[in-house]
C-alpha cells in the first residue's frame, strides 16, 4: 500500500489533534475524509487542508449514532472504494465529581469516546479485512492510567478504548489489519484552554517537560502508527505526554 493510493477517515477533525491528524494524512498523499457534528466547521477544515494541495474532504457524522456511523462510511466506499485507516479521534468531556455527575453526562461521555470508536472500529473493519489491508488507531488518554478527579466518565471511556484495542487487534492481526491507541497527556487545543487557569498551572506544574504538547506532535505519532511501514505493530499503547506518566 502506497501513501498515494490510501483513504482515510478521521472522527472529531474539525479542530484541534483531530483536524491536525487529517492534516498529517493529507499531507502524506492520502484522501482524507474529516466528520464532525457540525457540517460548516468541518467542510471549513477540510477546504483548508486542500489548500495545501491533498484532497480532503468533510462529513457531517455523529459518531455516537450507529446508523450515521453506517452511512456515512458506506458513503465514502461508494466514493473512494476503499478505507484504508481510520481515525477515532472523536470526543468530548463533561467533567464533575462522580456523585454530581448525571446519567445523560455518563452516557453521553461514553457514547462519543468508546460507543463511537465501537461504530466506527465495526463499520470500517469489514471493508479493511476484506481488502487484507487497514490501521486503525485509537485516540485515548493518559488519564486511562493515572485516573483524574472529576473524570470519572471521561477516564472510564478511554479506559474502555485500551481493552477495545488490544480485543480487536488480536481478532484482525491475521487479515492484515492493525489497532494501536495514542494516549495524549495534555495537548494545546478547545479541550484545555476551556480550564480554569488554576487548573492549566496546576497541570504545567505536573509535566517534567514543562509545557503542554501540540497537536502536530500527536498527528506525526499517529501518522507513524497509521504508516504501511508500521505493519507489524498492531495492540500498543503508544504515550504521547512529555514525561507525564512513564
Ligand atoms: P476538541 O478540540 O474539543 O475537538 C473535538 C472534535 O471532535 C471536534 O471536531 C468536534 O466537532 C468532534 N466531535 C465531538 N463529538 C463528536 C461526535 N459525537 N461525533 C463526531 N465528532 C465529534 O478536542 P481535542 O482536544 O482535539 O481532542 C481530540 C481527542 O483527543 C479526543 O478524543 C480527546 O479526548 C483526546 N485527548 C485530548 C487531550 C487534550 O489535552 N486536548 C488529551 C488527551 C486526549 P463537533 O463538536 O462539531 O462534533
Amino acid at each position: 500500500m502506497l501513501w498515494g493510493d490510501s483513504v482515510a477517515l478521521v472522527t472529531g477533525a474539525s479542530r484541534g489533534i483531530g483536524k491536525a491528524i487529517a492534516e498529517a494524512l493529507c499531507a502524506k498523499g492520502a484522501r482524507v475524509y474529516l466528520c464532525a457534528r457540525n457540517l460548516e466547521a468541518v467542510t471549513a477544515a477540510a477546504r483548508e487542508i486542500s489548500c495545501g494541495g491533498g484532497a480532503a474532504v468533510g462529513l457531517q457524522m455523529d459518531v455516537g449514532r450507529p446508523d450515521e456511523v453506517k452511512s456515512g462510511i458506506q458513503a465514502i466506499l461508494r466514493e473512494a472504494g476503499r478505507i484504508d485507516i481510520l481515525v477515532n479521534n472523536a470526543g468530548i468531556r463533561r467533567d464533575k465529581l462522580l456523585v454530581r455527575t448525571q446519567d445523560c453526562e455518563w452516557q453521553e461521555v461514553l457514547d462519543a469516546n468508546l460507543s463511537g470508536s465501537f461504530y466506527c472500529t465495526r463499520q470500517a473493519i469489514a471493508a479493511m479485512s476484506r481488502q487484507r489491508y487497514g490501521r486503525i488507531v485509537n485516540v485515548g488518554s493518559v488519564v486511562a492510567f493515572t485516573g483524574n478527579a472529576g473524570q470519572a466518565n471521561y477516564a472510564a471511556a478511554k479506559a474502555g478504548l485500551v481493552g477495545l484495542t488490544r480485543s480487536a487487534a488480536r481478532e484482525y492481526a491475521s487479515r492484515g489489519v492493525t489497532i494501536n491507541l495514542v494516549a495524549p497527556g495534555f495537548i494545546e487545543t478547545d479541550m484545555i484552554t476551556s480550564l480554569p487557569e488554576p487548573v492549566r498551572r496546576q497541570i504545567l506544574a505536573a509535566i517534567p517537560m514543562g509545557r503542554l504538547g501540540s497537536p502536530r506532535e500527536v498527528a506525526d505519532t499517529v501518522a507513524f502508527l497509521a504508516s504501511p511501514e508500521a505493519g507489524y505493530i498492531t495492540g500498543q499503547v503508544l504515550h504521547v505526554n512529555g514525561g507525564l506518566y512513564a
